[in-house]
């Protein structure tokens, strides 16, 4: 690759990135970070991503071998794709593809527009994808990527309500996962203390809770049912505490209403939470609003589109469905230096609406939020469903345990059976039936254990045992 070209196209890509960086250290109204970016016209926003998009494509294409062959092979130029309107002339990129590229080019791969050089000069933090489906993909950002994601975050941490009169705990492990290193990041550019909670144990952690009241707890939706079951243990009622807000992340939350219902209600706290995923962003692609909650039963979840392009397309056809239908997320990142995309799959069903919201935000919403990856897709002689639904059929039985565990096997007759392994101190074995049957259309076996029989989960609960013989 051209030197030349490398740095050209880098510089011109960075020069509207920093166009478009309106209140990049401070609030500018006390209800929305940026309203210039937040509250503008669907024109102004298209205008936005177009700028963007036309200087991501050469930049790939000179910076990245995998973009650069992709483009090669599609018999495509970068000029080809300059609008919003031109995307679909690029074929969606998908996690094995991605997958692919690092097993052939380790440990990185080439999707990513970070060189040896860049990373010697301006080389931030490694980030890992969490490895849990096949080859992990690794990201290295830059601290040009650090202020980019500081910002962004901050704009989402600030429209859940978080303020510097709060102190934001964060039960994570930190690791080399972007989560809990983007909102510490972001605190520190929004001037809220934090109390990071790394290397503990789960009691550790509800003394912190105890000893130092934290306004704002933020992990993942299992831990925290978990931390507030362990509490509760201790003979301390987690709706009394000092905590008044759930930021989650890392794992569907706000979308599972039956989920959000019980976190609710253990800690007598709202809940807001960040969605995205590794591969398009560090950064949170959307988030909570101050109208998250549209109806009892329908939470809406903000993208953030001057920073990203969101697609919602058919899973099986891959083409654009229309606003109001169901489709699965693709996300352009136009907010990287490191790591710009073009089209990734995400994968998570949604149904958009483009509707102003009543906060008074344009950006596109995804009503419902989030509940289920396409991969994660179960087919059980047939019949398609999501562990989401599962969940969501399963925490509506009242006073059922936290943990449930859906094992798929195969009988020697060779058919294809489901136990749902729940726990309770009676017989709900029918009701169990009824509500997954209702919601998945599928009878499942259910067996029922006595309270604090299966182990319990901490961080991403992992539920599905699937020992299908295949
Ligand atoms: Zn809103």
């Amino acid at each position: 690759m051209n030197k030349d070209l490398k740095e050209q196209t880098r510089n011109a890509w960075l020069e509207v990135l920093a166009k478009y960086k309106l209140d990049a250290n401070a609030p500018a109204t006390d209800q929305i970070w940026s309203p210039s970016l937040e509250c503008a016209s669907r024109d102004e926003l298209i205008t936005i991503q177009n700028a963007k998009l036309k200087v991501v494509t050469p930049f790939l294409y000179e910076n990245s071998d995998f973009y650069r062959r992709r483009f090669d092979s599609l018999d495509l130029t970068p000029t080809d794709i300059k609008t919003v309107d031109d995307l679909s002339k690029w074929p969606i990129v998908d996690k094995l593809e991605m997958m692919e590229n690092v097993k052939q080019e380790p440990p990185y791969g080439t999707y990513s527009t970070m060189d040896e050089q860049l990373w010697e000069k301006r080389g931030w933090m490694l980030f890992s994808s969490s490895g849990s489906s096949g080859v992990p993909r690794v990201f290295r950002y830059s601290h040009v990527d650090r202020d980019l994601w500081e910002w962004a975050n901050a704009r989402a941490i600030y429209a859940f309500g978080v303020r510097p009169n709060d102190t934001v705990f964060l039960a994570s492990g930190y690791g080399p996962h972007v989560f809990a290193w983007g909102v510490q990041y972001a605190l520190q550019r929004m001037n809220v203390a934090s109390i990071p909670g790394g290397g503990m144990t789960t009691d550790m952690r509800a003394n912190i809770i105890d000893r130092f009241n934290p306004t704002v707890l933020c992990c993942t939706t299992s831990y925290a049912l978990h931390l507030g079951r362990i509490m509760q243990e201790r003979g301390t009622d987690p709706a009394t505490s000092s905590i008044r807000m759930l930021f989650v992340g890392g794992e569907p939350g706000t979308g599972i209403i039956n989920t959000r219902n019980r976190l609710k209600e253990l800690w007598g706290a709202e809940i807001k939470e960040f969605y995205g995923c590794t591969e398009v962003a560090p950064h949170s692609g959307g988030y909570s609003c101050s109208h998250a909650e549209v109806s009892e039963d329908l939470v809406a979840t903000h993208l953030m589109e001057d920073h990203q392009i969101w697609e919602l397309v058919d899973p099986d056809t891959l083409t654009t469905v229309k606003e109001g239908e169901r489709g699965i997320t693709v996300c352009t990142n136009l907010n990287s230096e490191s790591s710009p995309q073009l089209r990734f799959n995400v994968g998570d069903y949604t149904v958009y609406s483009k509707e102003k919201c009543e906060c008074g935000r344009t950006h596109v919403r995804a009503m419902g939020s989030f509940a289920g990856r396409s991969d994660d897709l179960i087919n059980l002689r047939g019949i398609k469903m999501y562990p989401v639904q599962l969940e969501q059929a399963i925490r509506a039985v009242p006073n059922i345990g936290d943990e449930y565990e859906i094992l798929i096997e195969t009988t020697d007759a060779g058919l294809d059976i489901m136990t749902a392994r729940v726990e309770h101190s009676e017989d709900v074995s029918d009701l169990v039936v009824n509500e997954i049957k209702t919601r998945c259309e599928v009878t499942v076996a259910v067996e029922v254990l006595s309270p604090n029989t299966l182990p319990k989960t901490e961080f991403k609960a992992k539920r599905i045992r699937d020992e299908r013989i295949k």
